[in-house]
């Protein structure tokens, strides 16, 4: 069976920046010029592996990426990947005006792009803002997390959540939005597709891919640049003692997980959302 790779392109500026809950998150060019270039190298060795074992991916990108390196967005796109939005600036699209604002900042990427598929940041997504992605020619989502059987149309777009596992099988009802990563939700799944799944789980995420598919449903597996290959920032002893001690929710992304990428690769088909939903 095939299964739908995501990965959310976005540097680990902004990944540092959800640890202070958007307090500190500095202006554009001061987020290119702390992540070094690093984003582009990530992204680099991400689409050799994928290249390499015949695998495609759908690629959520921040809109203002454009402006940082354009050349590293085509060749995702040139190589036969999908490219999915993921808001301009990781902004927590918290009402449908936030969505139209983050639109109107990616103009330049949303006409060059022309992306149909969307991914929330921080997997928060409220169904009024549906309308807007719709209206702007989006026809799915991936924001938020839940069952495959539970994916859903809500007001015109079809919402794919990223795959959970319920502890209990059993008939699943209609995704309701929003559905974040919350103590409610896992006390009832495993959110094994998540970046924290894939963080805490590594190559183990396997054995969840092979229940969801003995089940007849693909799996939708996300992951992030700086979690395959992370930046010396994320590496030191400094980072994993400041998530341990104060994030302690965010302690599956202190791991390293290229070596997992290559062994999901190797072990499944993987395909993009566009073609899986042609
Ligand atoms: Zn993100």
């Amino acid at each position: 069976m095939k299964n739908i790779l995501t990965i959310d392109v976005e540097s680990w500026i902004h990944f540092s920046d959800a640890l202070t809950d958007g307090k500190t998150i500095p202006d554009p060019l001061s987020r290119k010029a702390l992540d070094g270039g690093h984003l582009r190298y990530a992204l680099e060795q991400t689409l050799e592996i994928l290249d390499r074992s015949g695998n495609r991916a759908t690629f959520f990108v921040l809109g203002e990426l454009l402006q940082w390196d354009p050349d590293i967005l085509e060749e995702i796109r040139r190589r036969g990947h999908e490219v999915g939005y993921h808001g301009h600036s990781h902004r927590m699209i918290d009402t449908p005006e936030t969505l139209e604002r983050e639109l109107e900042l990616s103009k330049n990427f949303i006409d060059r792009f022309r992306p149909v598929g969307f991914r929330a940041p921080r997997l928060f997504l409220s169904p009024p803002a549906m309308e807007t992605l719709r209206s702007r020619g989006f026809i799915y989502s991936s924001s938020s997390y839940g069952p495959w059987e539970s994916g859903t149309e809500i007001n015109g777009v079809r919402e794919i959540p990223i795959s959970t596992l319920r502890w209990i099988p059993g008939p699943a009802k209609p995704q309701v939005l929003p559905r974040p990563l919350s103590p409610s939700l896992l006390f009832k799944e495993i959110p094994f597709g998540s970046g924290r799944g894939a963080g805490l789980l590594g190559g183990a995420t396997s054995f969840f891919i092979r229940k969801a598919n003995r089940r007849k449903h693909p799996a939708v597996i996300m992951l992030h640049p700086w979690q395959l290959f992370p930046p010396e920032e994320m590496t030191g002893w400094k980072f994993k003692f400041n998530i341990l001690s104060k994030h302690t929710m965010f302690m599956p992304y202190a791991f390293s997980r290229a070596g997992a990428l290559r062994k999901l690769v190797a072990g499944h088909k993987f395909i993009s959302f566009l073609e899986s939903i042609k």
